[in-house]
């Protein structure tokens, strides 16, 4: 398996969030030659989803992902304007043309401790959503994340659950595969051979440090933790994903104070060798 190139990666906006707007990234993409970009739902309002999507059409990049829709569990109940969000999420991504509608699905309602509630509400979302998103053609994509934020951001925390919900929504949903959430996983290796290459809709990349400073705001740079990305990226490719790698790093203290154009230099070096 061969390092990945610029022309396999994708700029997700979080990762220079600090430092610039979507049309910089835009830009800054261009500029170093790396082929898609994964915008986050408030950069684009913030430039507008029309002038957006033509100014990255117009630099020829590929969109491996919008961030994101979900969040179907705060009012402990399926709430109508979450359902009108996340329907309005599926027609950004697909005005965007992107590979996938990333779900960060939501924890515990506010103040509750019904797990189990907030997981079927999720489920009810989910379906709402997708019903809508097949009628535009939109790929929806659960992104499990790591179980230490089942309580506040996201209560499907592992790839099999993810999947046993595809396997009960049906066609046009999948798994985005972000390896800071999954790398930990003892049956990631089957559940990434279950998903097969339909339900494989994102690959995002970073890395785990050690120390994990804070929950939320301390990845790392791919090389600089212990998150074998090579490997893992070897599963997905061997069921047949052929999307971008998915550059997603969230760094209060240290790559959103950086020059933004030494983070994507970075990136491209440190891909090189995953
Ligand atoms: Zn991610």
């Amino acid at each position: 398996m061969t390092g990945l190139g610029p022309e396999r990666l994708s700029l997700n906006t979080a990762t220079v969030r600090a430092q610039w707007t979507l049309a910089q990234c835009v830009d800054g993409c261009a500029r170093h030659a790396i082929a898609g970009i994964a915008p986050w739902r408030d950069k684009l309002h913030e430039m507008g989803v029309t002038v957006a999507a033509r100014a990255i059409r117009d630099a020829g990049l590929q969109v491996s992902g919008l961030c994101r829709g979900g969040w179907f569990t705060q009012s402990g109940r399926l709430d109508q304007t979450v359902i009108d969000d996340n329907r309005r999420a599926v027609d950004e991504a697909a005005e965007l043309g992107a590979a996938c509608l990333v779900m960060v699905v939501g924890g515990l309602a506010d103040a509750s401790r019904d797990l189990p509630g907030a997981r079927a509400l999720v489920e009810d979302g989910l379906a709402a959503t997708l019903d809508y998103a097949r009628t535009q053609g939109v790929r929806v994509a659960i992104e499990p994340l790591h179980p230490m934020y089942a309580a506040d951001r996201a209560c499907v925390n592992t790839m099999r659950h993810a999947l046993d919900l595809c396997d009960r929504l049906g066609d046009g949903i999948g798994c985005a595969v972000d390896v800071y959430h999954v790398w930990w996983d003892p049956e990631l290796e089957a559940q990434i051979l279950r998903a097969g290459a339909a339900r494989l809709m994102a690959f995002h990349i970073c890395d785990w440090l050690v120390p994990t400073r804070d929950l939320l705001v301390d990845r790392g740079m791919m090389g600089d933790g212990i998150i074998d990305i090579a490997r893992l990226r070897g599963l997905v490719e061997a069921q047949g994903f052929t999307g971008l790698n998915e550059v997603e790093i969230f760094s209060e203290a240290n790559w959103w104070k950086a020059d933004p154009d030494e983070v994507l230099k970075t990136m491209i070096r440190r891909a090189a060798a995953c």
